[in-house]
């Protein structure tokens, strides 16, 4: 059998537990080589450079066109 808690939490006691779930901003910083936003830490979405290097290769997306 599991451990049952000895007394029930107040609402006051889960409110303040459940204030502090929440969701934080992304550490965005701005691309020293296209000048696009992009995450901390990480190489750049757009262009793949990190540390002053290409460190991807970027795929260019096909253009679809749709005929009507
Ligand atoms: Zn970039």
């Amino acid at each position: 059998m599991p451990h049952e808690p000895k007394k029930k939490h107040s609402k006051a006691v889960k409110r303040i537990r459940r204030a502090s779930i929440r969701l934080e901003a992304a550490n965005l910083i701005v691309c020293k080589n296209c000048k696009e936003k992009t995450l901390a830490h990480m190489a750049c979405r757009s262009c793949g450079f990190y540390a002053g290097k290409q460190t991807r290769e970027i795929k260019q997306k096909a253009i679809v066109t749709r005929a009507n």
